[in-house]
């Protein structure tokens, strides 16, 4: 099959979260299933300074609503893995400091941007003389491109029969517009309606995908059951229970070239699940990076962004109970503001037990996951979620929210569990501080139970979820997706 996927952030080029991980390693996997697969993301800030991965592939206009948009497209590969990768540059566009905000505020450009990205995407095809059978789009920045093959393409034999999935990372993120900025889109005044594009009187980028896409996907299967339900539904759960029978919920697999203690570059000091000693050492580093007493105490780590959406506030209300134990905590994260304050003030209180780097540092984020003994994650929500999964194979144990991929992923060690040699974390069942603590001090009882602990471990270090399998889902519903294509554009 030859699949488009088209991505608004991609691993290494550029990420502010799991969709980038996802990004940068399924497209290799399918690849290595025998598909010729090509990816594309815009071409951020700073990566023309990065000679040598580029060769020029041409131009590409595209005008909407009058406003003419030129693309220059660059062919690169990501790395290790040979698969092609199309940067598509537009300076006034895409040459700032972030991708989508800037110091916690969202470009007021942004659906004109991923607009004008998205429509360019389909212009590719022609440029390269490579026409998809499927393209696969992801989140609200390529949402649109479903709509526009609808629209713009209708009968035109390069996307007759082309497939479109449509993939969900966050449904809390929708790309929501004032109604004024609908006409941008150039896009037909049918497709704003409650029944399309419109949500309470905004313009809903990723309802293009929910409604025109031929199959719709989440990253995990409990996630994809949760939203359909008002709790996590964000409100567009009528749509997405009406098309339950094209919504599917594959888990992210990881990508373990990168992520895997026993060749991780940034570690220094290498460790596999019979060989641990250096993951002792880990502690060690990250205790001294974090200027924290170099101690055999349980060392708890998070990474994650600063939003309600991952709990941290929940760490926070509990904090002085949590300080209270024989543990250090480790968090490095960057998002709200008012988090980053409280956060800072509460590090300054415990300096000993408690360090916080408000930052993103790739770098960090492995030293973490090899120098923590636990790894926590009190997600309100959570669709996938990769740091458990990263956790387990670094053999820290994560505690966890019982949450979308959180709840697919985390074996918790109740006695059965333990007994049968299944248990790999902690879980907890709802969003409360109490129930946080209480799972805390149970994981700390269990720390210093060495014979049990190692068994937690290694259960982890040894679970597979290397992308090959998720890889082969996606496979089955690209085909699903261009049937129904097919079907779409036979004649009445
Ligand atoms: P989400 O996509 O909701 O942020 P995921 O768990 O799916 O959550 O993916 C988060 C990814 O981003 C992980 O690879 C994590 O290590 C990384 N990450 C998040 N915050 C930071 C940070 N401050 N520094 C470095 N990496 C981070």
């Amino acid at each position: 099959m030859r699949i488009l996927y088209a991505a608004s952030e991609v691993t290494p080029f550029a990420k502010t979260g799991g969709l980038a991980d996802v990004a940068g390693a399924l497209p290799a996997a399918l690849a290595g299933l025998g598909h010729d697969v090509k990816v594309v993301m815009p071409e951020y800030n700073g990566a023309k300074d990065k000679p040598g991965r580029y060769t020029p592939r041409g131009n590409i206009n595209v005008s909407l609503a009058g406003v003419v948009y030129p693309f220059d497209v660059h062919a690169g590969r990501l790395p290790e893995t040979g698969v092609k990768i199309l940067f598509l540059s537009n300076s006034r566009l895409f040459d700032r400091p972030g991708l989508y905000q800037e110091k916690g505020k969202d470009y007021p450009d942004n659906l004109e941007r991923f607009a004008a990205f998205s429509r360019a995407i389909l212009e590719v095809p022609g440029l390269l003389d490579w026409h998809p059978d499927v393209i696969h789009c992801n989140d609200w920045q390529t949402a649109l491109i479903p709509a526009y093959i609808k629209a713009h393409f209708p009968e035109d034999p390069r996307f007759t029969g082309t497939g479109t999935l449509f993939t969900v990372h966050n449904l809390g993120y929708q790309g929501l517009f004032p109604a004024s900025e609908y006409p941008k889109l150039a896009l037909p005044l049918e497709f704003f309606t409650p029944d399309t594009l419109e949500f309470y009187g905004k313009v809903n980028l990723l309802k293009a995908g929910l409604v025109f896409a031929d199959i719709l996907t989440t990253v995990s299967p409990t996630y994809s059951h949760e939203i359909q339900t008002p709790q996590f539904g964000c409100g567009l759960e009528g749509i997405l229970h009406e098309r339950s029978n094209d919504l599917f919920g594959i888990i992210n697999g990881v990508d373990y070239q990168r992520w895997d203690p026993a060749h991780d570059p940034h570690l220094g000091q290498p460790y596999d699940s019979r060989q641990l000693q250096g993951k002792r050492l880990c502690r060690g580093l990250l205790q001294k990076a974090s200027n924290l007493p170099v101690e055999e105490v349980p060392l708890i780590g998070m990474i994650t962004r600063l939003t309600p959406q991952k709990g941290v506030d929940l760490v926070i209300e509990v904090l002085y109970e949590l300080m209270m134990l024989d543990l250090q905590i480790v968090i490095l994260g960057e998002g709200d503001p008012d988090i980053h304050v409280k956060l800072n003030e509460a590090m300054g209180r415990y300096p000993k037990k408690l360090s916080v780097h408000i930052n993103f540092d790739e770098s960090l984020a492995h030293l973490i996951e090899a120098g923590s003994d636990m790894f926590l994650m009190p997600s309100r929500y959570e669709p996938c979620g990769l740091n458990q999964l990263y956790s387990l194979r670094y053999g820290t144990v994560p505690i966890v929210r019982k949450t979308g991929g959180l709840a697919d992923t985390i074996i918790d060690a109740t006695p059965s569990n333990i007994a049968s040699g299944k248990a790999n974390g902690f879980l907890f069942e709802h969003a409360s501080s109490h129930e946080l603590l209480t799972t805390v001090r149970l994981a700390v009882k269990l720390f210093h139970e060495k014979d049990l602990w190692l068994q937690l471990i290694r259960n982890g270090m040894t679970a597979d979820f290397s992308w090959d399998r998720s890889a082969r889902e996606y496979e089955r519903l690209y085909r699903l997706a261009i049937e129904k294509a097919a079907e779409k554009s036979k004649p009445e």
